[in-house]
């Protein structure tokens, strides 16, 4: 059984395109939130993720355009995409996102979230501090996130109580083992901020209990250029040329 996971899509739609075409045949999908906001596609990438069959959480970016979350939580050039988004949307689409679910139960302890399990549309695990504190207050074996943007994974010893952060802007490989709890964030499919551009995703192998990470390359100029169009700030377009 292998669960390709998805998170972050951003309304890009060549980004989603390139990973939907590269990644190996799964079983099922998931996708970690934030499906819309920042591109100009939200109706496109939410028909890709109902074609999948991807079993969908909603993140801050998703429940702000349905008017489930307070703007001001966001930046100038956030906001500005999640009302352009809004006008956007068909009916249906809009009633899709209303919908979402905060948490996603992938087996026993093996969780989903958009940012963390204690704030789900809001908290970035960013530090071994964070980390450690929701090591401490939650149970799970892997807690999959998204939000940061940033692939890569805080693991927790329980024989020595070390945490330890590998960064998987490059893709990588974790093996699953029986001592350690894990945190793990597959990246960004259409908004990387990790230094690398290309669209990350991740697979999670319950057979061989392994998540490997991987870096696809995708046609962002085109991306850029329609987000210029659509009159949306600049800067959001600039940022998929480096991944920040
Ligand atoms: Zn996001």
């Amino acid at each position: 059984m292998k669960i390709g996971i998805i998170s972050d899509i951003h309304s890009n739609s060549e980004a989603i395109n390139c990973v939907l075409k590269n990644i190996e045949k799964v079983d099922e999908f998931i996708c970690l939130g934030d499906i819309v906001g920042y591109g100009t596609e939200p109706n496109y990438c939410i028909k890709k993720v109902k074609d999948i069959n991807c079993r969908c959480i909603g993140g801050n970016h998703d429940f702000a355009v349905v008017g489930k979350l307070d703007i001001n939580y966001f930046n100038y050039t956030a906001r500005a995409a999640i009302l352009w988004t809004s006008l956007q949307l068909k009916k249906e689409n809009l009633n899709f996102l209303k919908n979402l679910e905060k948490r996603i139960e992938l087996k026993d302890n093996v969780i989903a979230v958009h940012g963390s399990p204690q704030n789900p549309l809001l908290e970035y695990i960013l530090d071994k501090d964070t980390a450690s504190l929701i090591f401490s207050k939650f149970n799970f074996k892997i807690c999959f996130v998204g939000h940061s943007h940033l692939a890569g994974c805080f693991s927790f010893n329980e024989n020595n109580n070390q945490i330890d952060y590998i960064n998987f802007s490059n893709g990588g490989y974790i093996e699953i083992s029986k001592n350690k709890r894990y945190i793990i964030n597959c990246g960004s499919v259409g908004q990387p901020r990790d230094g690398n551009p290309q669209a990350s995703y991740g697979i999670y192998d319950l057979k061989y209990n392994a998540v490997n990470i991987y870096r696809v390359s995708y046609p962002f100029n085109l991306t850029q250029g329609k987000i210029i169009n659509a009159g949306l700030p600049r800067s959001l377009a600039d940022r998929l040329s480096y991944g920040r």
